[in-house]
């Protein structure tokens, strides 16, 4: 890691930036971290707020520069309190939210211990709170899978997480259900794994009603790179429904990951430019990746995608879905 080279990119993209995945839990460190984005030219972002107040706080030091999803709590969710839930979303608009998220990921159990019984969000006591969504117009960030090394390792044990056939099974059901509810499926659909990328295919010839983000720099980085002719492929015909998204939190401080000379945000979104925009070969993610530290690390091969993807990926269609 400490090897990594700091050389000079030149990229080939030049244009403003949507980062359409971002977190934001507190305000240390924001100033500085936005102030970053916007030397690196991130015109705007959609940030996910994790506390009410921060959507007010951000806002007020950075007017009109960003969309902001209301978090939708887990807790809230798993313990079906719906009205609690519509209750939310009908404040959502005049408090500024553009969307909403949701985390669902199998590592909801490792928080809520004691739950017993079996969790499905294509359950029809949920269904008010799609049907409420989309009504109102709002889009929802999704969620609810998680990498194959995670099912390998952490989630082993199906018998409490339950397995990812199954929870991409249940997400399939549920954007079949809302066709006119808005997805942005987080993680490009918990499927940039290449073996998975045909299924994921299916989907976008299936359902218009989807699009997915690039969030996780390690995650795209490590499993695109394993076939990037194929990977390339994919993101040129489906050019239209990828957006650009770092999944970094804003809030971290800089010296976070203190094996890379980057900043935390500064990292993921080299990582990712390296990936999609050169035709580099085992460049050296430069931060860490606990998923292949003891397999040597992850490397990114370049996917060298044509001028037009990368502008539809990087801001054009995050314009046509929240027209910032
Ligand atoms: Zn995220």
């Amino acid at each position: 890691m400490a090897n990594y080279p700091l050389k000079a990119h030149t990229w080939k993209y030049t244009s403003p930036i949507f980062d359409a995945h971002t977190h934001v839990w507190n305000t240390t460190h924001l100033a500085q971290t936005i102030n970053e984005q916007i030397q690196l030219g991130i015109e705007s972002q959609l940030v996910i707020a994790h506390h009410f107040e921060v959507r007010a706080i951000v806002e007020a030091q950075f007017p009109g520069k960003f969309i902001f999803a209301k978090y939708l709590s887990t807790q809230d969710i798993i313990g079906s309190r719906v009205e609690r839930i519509l209750f939310e979303i009908d404040t959502m608009r005049e408090n500024g939210f553009t969307l909403a998220k949701m985390w669902v990921a199998p590592g909801w159990r490792n928080y809520l211990k004691n739950y017993e019984g079996i969790f499905q969000l294509t359950d029809q006591r949920y269904t008010p709170i799609f049907e409420k969504l989309a009504s109102e117009g709002f889009p929802l960030l999704l969620h609810m899978a998680d990498p194959d090394t995670y099912y390998a390792t952490t989630y082993a044990n199906s018998k409490i997480y339950g397995t990812k056939d199954e929870h991409l099974s249940d997400l399939e059901i549920l954007i079949q259900n809302h066709p006119d509810l808005q997805f942005q499926l987080a993680h490009f659909a918990a499927q940039p794994e290449i073996h998975r990328l045909p299924h994921l295919a299916e989907w976008f010839e299936k359902y218009d009603n989807i699009v997915v983000d690039t969030a996780s720099s390690r995650w795209m980085a490590r499993e695109l790179s394993k076939d990037p002719d194929v990977a390339r492929k994919f993101l040129i015909r489906f050019s239209k429904r990828v957006l650009f998204g770092t999944d970094a939190t804003l809030n971290t401080s800089p010296t976070t990951d203190n094996q890379s000379p980057l900043s935390p945000y500064m990292a993921r979104f080299v990582a990712q430019r390296i990936l999609w925009e050169t035709n580099e070969r085992n460049t050296p993610l430069p931060f860490p990746d606990p998923d292949t530290e003891d397999l040597g690390g992850t490397f990114i091969n370049g996917l060298n995608l044509p001028k037009k993807v990368l502008s539809d990926l990087y801001w054009r269609n995050a314009q046509r879905l929240y027209g910032t």
